[in-house]
């Protein structure tokens, strides 16, 4: 199967897209709430690292995001960031630093030229 078990609807992906190419040429990244399966908002935190080769997603961003998706009775599901230079696949280190490993890593790549996004879950 190929089909992600997570849906991305096209608003948040386009927001996701948004938020990247803003911080370019340093990679981005962000949390995903969830809710039945959906990913149901989007939260652009802050790269600790201000990095074109790497992220941390800012701890006190992580938190702030955390509280608002328990408020809302959703759960954080999720992270994307971007590579500014490369492919729209996981690194090595990707896998290495994943925060949760069962939640879905979206990256978006600039490689190309025209940002791709993908899903891994
Ligand atoms: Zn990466």
């Amino acid at each position: 199967m190929t089909k992600p078990a997570v849906h991305l609807p096209e608003d948040i992906r386009r927001r996701i897209i948004e938020h990247c190419e803003a911080e370019l040429p340093n990679e981005a990244c962000g949390l995903l709430a969830v809710s039945d399966g959906e990913v149901v908002t989007v939260y652009p935190t802050r790269n600790a690292d201000r990095s074109p080769t790497s992220y941390t997603v800012d701890p006190a961003d992580h938190i702030g995001a955390l509280l608002d998706a328990e408020s809302k009775g959703w759960e954080l599901g999720g992270v994307y960031h971007s590579h500014p230079n490369g492919p729209a696949e996981l690194s090595d280190i990707d896998r290495a630093k994943a925060l949760e490993p069962e939640w879905i890593h979206v990256v978006v790549g600039f490689g190309g030229g025209e940002p791709e996004v993908r899903i891994f879950d």
